[in-house]
């Protein structure tokens, strides 16, 4: 092996969705980032090795109005334009792409985090109990971490890595159980934090795993010749809500392992078992006779790694319950937000077969996250993001999908750059109400949404604003109310105040324009702009049929694609072609203006010009 040592301002283990977007969001910022990822494709169970969609506080499109913004959805509008066909390897491509065209990130791909060097904190890794829970006795004096060590067997080499924060977005939390943070394992009992949806007595038990299939239709007939040693199933198995209703997904309700432990057991007793099920359940299918549709449906793809749903949860400041979840309870430091409900499931899996496998309870409202749920409460200098974070098993429950976890992703990749540049721990940065109003503008002005914190402040502010026309409801002054998606019915659509500009119909080669003016010139260094992208639907990638007859795999119609930006009379900026939601236009050389106006010339789809916000700074 040949050893290598890197020194950077940030580490982030594991490139799932939320350790991208942590890694993207602190190079943006300003940090060195190092990305380590054991595969050697990014996405982690979005990505093509595992194949589930991404799903977030919008609940597949029955909450409408609350997908979510930044990195995310730059992420998702991208997908959905230059994937338009739904190839899995491409999504991982986009990934890639993404976190490569950044020059603040180094990636190591196929590159395992295996270890980490602490000063100041309990046990070695041997002496630490490996399942259920690590709780240090907390005296105030956390440990930090002084390096990482990392493996690429790949290549034969090994690599210790030197970083002032580090990100723990491995999902199972090895970084942070290597470096001695205190975690959980398992369900909490009611007791425990007074939650009704807890068990009467806690115990080890997670959510399962799943392995994946997905098959296509072909024009001739499709025999299945089903292996010995696969699992049997007859209807009687599988007759509480597991329905064989869209075989080109396959099955998420293939799910086991949950009595098991989720690390140790993983490739061996839960992998297994897993094929034996996936394959027993499509061999149902197949030759049962109950399914003669499926005559010819072929396999097209089975994964090879269990999508895992649950192993370690750290321990913050703060671990987030059923209360934070359902009652929407607000947090002076909130980073992110989270909608999804607590979607449960019988640890049995597809052995419970007289229970649902899933039952979902649904908070009113999407609700707040705060910082303290994203950083270890004993180790100073070590955030983490994904389903690790500090929740109970039961919030856990919620804040488990990818697109909440990829919010966090950003919040704590946001953080650490800030922690880097004002030489702070996380937990000065919550103890300091002007650190975490600093983090919380920062995290707005890209696009994050933030549901109880003031609106961004920006030059538009003081401008006086009018526009070519404005259709009812939609005035132009909403370009700095500060609120950027409309409040919608939640069920059907239906609009219920409109938070954007909205222009009359653009006439056939017109243009429509809503222009910013001051009483003395201004210094304009940047123009932000915040388009529609039409959160009254779904976005993500599915192998579902059914979830993608719903969404729109081009550019969504209610964005601006042609429009120019005016100073004072003289175009300075020229777009074609735009289908992102937020679109940043950093001047060459800082101009002073008395009037700045954006000019809409085309959208992709709708009649008229639509714009939620214009900042200037
Ligand atoms: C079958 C199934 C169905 C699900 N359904 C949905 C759904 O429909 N929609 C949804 O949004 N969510 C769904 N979830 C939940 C969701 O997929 C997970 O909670 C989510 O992936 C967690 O994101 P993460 O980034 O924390 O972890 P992961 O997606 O697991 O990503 C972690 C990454 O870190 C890498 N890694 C691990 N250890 C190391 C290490 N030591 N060094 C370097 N890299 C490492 C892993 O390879 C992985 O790529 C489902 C989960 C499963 C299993």
């Amino acid at each position: 092996m040949q050893k290598h040592e890197i020194n950077c301002d940030v580490l982030v283990a594991g490139g799932g969705m939320a350790g991208v977007c942590a890694a993207i969001a602190a190079a943006r910022a300003g940090a060195k980032v190092v990305l380590c990822q054991d595969r050697s494709v990014l996405g982690g169970n979005a990505s093509s090795e595992i194949r589930m969609h991404i799903v977030g506080a919008d609940v597949h499109g029955s909450r409408k109005g609350w997908r979510e913004t930044g990195i995310m959805e730059e992420l998702r509008l991208e997908d959905a334009v230059r994937n338009s066909e739904r190839c899995y390897p491409f999504w991982d491509v986009i990934l890639y792409e993404k976190v490569m065209a950044e020059p603040n990130i180094t990636l190591l791909l196929d590159t395992d985090v295996v270890g980490a060097d602490v000063e100041g904190v309990g046990p070695g890794p041997l002496d630490r109990p490996q399942r259920t829970e690590r709780m240090y006795e907390y005296n105030g004096k956390p440990g930090r971490i002084t390096a990482a060590h990392a493996v690429r067997h790949l290549t034969e080499d090994t690599f210790t890595i030197r970083a002032k924060m580090y990100a723990d977005c491995t999902g199972d939390g090895r970084l942070g159980f290597e470096a001695g943070a205190d975690f959980r394992i398992g369900r909490e009992s009611v007791e425990m934090h007074g939650e009704s949806l807890a068990q009467p007595k806690d115990d080890t038990h997670t959510l399962g795993s799943s392995i994946l299939l997905t098959s296509r239709k072909l024009d001739k007939p499709a025999p299945f010749v089903a292996p010995p040693w696969i699992r049997k199933f007859d209807a009687e198995q599988l007759k509480v809500g597991r329905g064989i209703n869209s075989w080109e997904y396959g099955f998420w309700w293939i799910e086991w392992g949950g009595h098991l432990d989720s690390i140790k057991d993983n490739a061996t007793t839960i992998r297994h078992e897993l094929y034996r099920i996936a394959l027993g359940v499509w061999d149902y299918v197949k030759n049962s006779g109950n399914w003669p549709e499926s005559a010819n449906w072929t396999l097209d793809w089975i994964g090879a790694i269990p999508g895992k749903r649950e192993s370690r949860r750290f321990v913050g400041p703060h671990m987030l319950t059923q209360a934070d979840v359902l009652d929407s309870h607000k947090h002076a430091d909130e980073v992110a937000y989270g909608g999804w409900a607590i979607d449960l499931h019988p640890y049995k899996g597809i052995d419970a077969i007289d229970e649902h496998p899933y039952t979902p309870t649904h908070g009113k409202n999407v609700y707040g996250i705060p910082l303290r749920c994203y950083f270890s409460r004993n180790i100073s200098n070590l955030f983490f993001a994904g389903r690790n974070i500090s929740a109970t098993h039961v919030a856990f429950a919620s804040t488990r999908v990818m697109a909440t976890c990829a919010a966090g992703g950003e919040a704590i990749g946001t953080a650490m750059a800030q922690c880097v540049a004002k030489k702070i721990t996380p937990a000065e940065l919550v103890a300091d109400p002007k650190q975490i109003a600093a983090l919380q503008a920062t995290l707005l002005r890209n696009d994050v949404t933030l549901l109880n914190v003031a609106k961004p402040v920006s030059k538009a502010l003081e401008a006086k604003i009018t526009a070519s026309s404005e259709s009812a409801g939609s005035p132009a002054k909403n370009i700095v109310s500060g609120t950027r998606r409309d409040e919608l019915n939640p069920k059907s659509g239906e609009l219920i105040v409109s938070h954007q500009w909205m222009s009359e119909p653009l006439t056939a080669g017109g243009e429509a324009w809503v222009e910013l003016a001051w009483t003395s010139p201004v210094e304009v260094k940047e123009v932000h702009l915040t388009f529609d992208t039409g959160f009254v639907r779904e976005l993500t990638l599915s192998p579902s049929d059914w979830a993608t007859k719903r969404i729109v795999r081009a550019a969504q119609p209610e964005t601006i694609r042609d429009y120019t930006i005016v100073a004072d009379g003289k175009v300075i900026e020229t777009v074609t072609g735009n289908y992102s939601r937020k679109r940043v236009h950093t001047l060459k050389k800082p101009i002073n203006a008395n009037k700045l106006r954006i000019v809409a010339t085309a959208t992709n789809g709708v009649p008229e010009a639509r714009l939620f916000e214009v900042g200037v700074f």
